[in-house]
């Protein structure tokens, strides 16, 4: 790619102009950046806190040429075909919540914003499913199939932010239901416009497994816009559950919570559960133990007895019941725009770090993490949740609040993916890899990555889409 894309951008837009497809040149955006309101984005670039550190420093962030707000599928084949032969390239982008740079338009590239196909197309209850454009809010869905008794157990704390196909680029997680709280679990099948501009269809519309193509079922999960623009998507739903009853307990050890998790996981993935340390629990709760939290649900007389087989093993394991932690929970679950404002007022910035781990390794990596990011110096506060549960382990998610600086923000990360690495754990559970962990993905996915690369290159040899870990190819090694 040559440096100055000026040339090819002016036929670009000409081009588009004359198609009729709205676009905005990225200096009519810039007196509109505000990168302290969670509620209402105004930036053009996404939610990584580094190029919030970097802005709120004064430093140069990486803003995209255009802003193109397709409005269909043919709109996406259209600006795909201009990119091409123009030699322009693309990054695909809805809610701009990802944390890990998986739009960071190096190069002067265009954000193909999908956020406006965002209709809710078909409803099949009996065949529990419902069918999206890809640009529609998990929040806007959630509360459309909730006016119907039905809810999605998809639910990210970002659900006001994210849209589905953003969902799938970066493999979200919600925490609510183990069991099916992966937007991967949920997906029957999807539409997708491929970088050459062809409309493919991914999965079979009659199998209620779901995605079940030979060889391909899981490429869209996960692959930051890489192989294409996802435009519609399948999504099982479930009824609203008659009953639900929370529980939670104080426990001796983020040791022993672990093992209560393990211990309820065997036999019923809850709608919800949750383990929160002493430094999380005193900020919720102002309540200095590691807690559990957990939420079953169902009919009356199942929920209760799955209720009362948690408590009896619970309280085996030391642990001391406690009144309305959840309900403390739901209420600040969504204020984190609140408490990004009180933190960068403070001149300071934070970021999450989302791991993964078996049982055995879970809490020593909570131990190692906390440890060490405490004892790094800038760094003011330092909790952890674990949530996200399988049968074979769970996720750690780290909360850090740290003086405002580049370098320091790296540090933390280099030392954080250190300890991973050191106790056996995975550097990542549902954030996916962006720009941020690129320099550390090739260690733990080597062997995925180099098939990725493979396919991203048979789809995309002109690297047309630049977005995330896939569109960092190096197309000549
Ligand atoms: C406060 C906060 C809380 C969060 N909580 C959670 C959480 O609980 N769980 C969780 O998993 N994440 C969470 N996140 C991260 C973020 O919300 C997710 O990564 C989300 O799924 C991104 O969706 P988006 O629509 O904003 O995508 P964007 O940020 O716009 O894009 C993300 C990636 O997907 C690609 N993409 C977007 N749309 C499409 C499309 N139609 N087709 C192909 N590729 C596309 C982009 O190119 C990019 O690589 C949180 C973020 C914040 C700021």
């Amino acid at each position: 790619m040559k440096e100055d894309k000026s040339v090819e951008l002016d036929a670009f837009v000409k081009d588009l102009s004359a198609k009729g497809i709205a676009m905005e040149s990225i200096d009519e955006y810039l007196e509109e950046i505000v990168v302290d309101d969670y509620d209402s984005w105004k930036a053009p670039f996404d939610m990584w806190p580094y190029n919030i550190i970097r802005y709120m420093s004064g430093l140069e962030v990486e803003k995209p040429a255009y802003i193109v707000r397709i409005e269909s599928e043919n709109d996406i084949v259209e600006v795909l075909a201009s990119a091409r032969e123009n030699g322009v390239c693309i990054i695909p982008v809805c809610g701009l919540s990802n944390v890990v740079g998986a739009t960071l338009p190096s190069g002067k590239c265009v954000f193909l914003d999908v956020s406006r196909m965002n209709r809710i197309l078909e409803f099949d209850p009996e065949n529990r499913y419902v069918v999206v454009e890809a640009g529609v809010k998990i929040r806007e869905l959630l509360e459309w199939l909730e006016a119907k008794g039905y809810t999605l157990t998809y639910r990210p704390q970002s659900e006001k932010l994210a849209c589905v196909g953003g969902s799938i680029g970066t493999l979200g997680s919600g925490a609510l239901s183990p069991r099916l709280g992966n937007i991967e679990d949920i997906v029957l099948w999807m539409e997708v416009v491929t970088p050459a501009g062809e409309v493919l269809t991914i999965g079979s519309k009659r199998n209620p497994r779901g995605i079940i193509q030979p060889g391909i079922n899981m490429v869209y999960f996960g692959s930051e816009g890489g192989y294409g623009v996802i435009t519609k998507v399948a999504l099982r739903v479930v009824e609203k559950p008659e009953t639900v009853i929370d529980i939670a307990f104080a426990m001796e050890s983020f040791e022993r919570a672990v093992e209560a998790a393990r211990r309820i996981y065997s036999w019923e993935p809850p709608l919800l559960m949750r383990i929160q340390d002493k430094r999380e629990a005193q900020l919720h709760y102002g309540l200095e133990k590691d807690v559990v939290i957990v939420q079953v649900g169902g009919p009356s007389r199942i929920a209760e007895a799955k209720a009362a087989w948690i408590r009896d093993l619970i309280t085996q394991l030391g642990g001391t019941p406690r009144e309305g932690l959840i309900e403390e929970w739901w209420k600040t679950r969504y204020n984190y725009s609140e408490s990004m404002k009180m933190v960068l007022s403070a001149g300071l910035a934070f970021d999450t770090i989302d791991m993964a781990a078996y049982w055995r390794v879970l809490p020593r990596l909570h131990k190692r993490l906390i440890g060490e990011l405490e004892s790094m110096s800038g760094v003011s506060l330092a909790f952890s949740h674990a949530s996200h549960f399988y049968i074979n382990g769970g996720a750690l998610y780290t909360t850090i609040v740290f003086e405002r600086d580049p370098d320091l923000y790296w540090k933390i990360w280099e030392k954080a993916i250190s300890v991973a690495i050191n106790v056996g754990a995975s550097i990542v559970h549902h954030h996916n890899i962006g720009v941020l962990r690129e320099k550390w993905a090739f260690e733990e996915f080597e062997g995925s990555l180099k098939l990725a690369y493979l396919l991203k290159k048979a789809l995309d040899p002109g690297a047309t889409i630049r977005s995330g870990i896939l569109g960092r190819v190096r197309f000549d090694e």
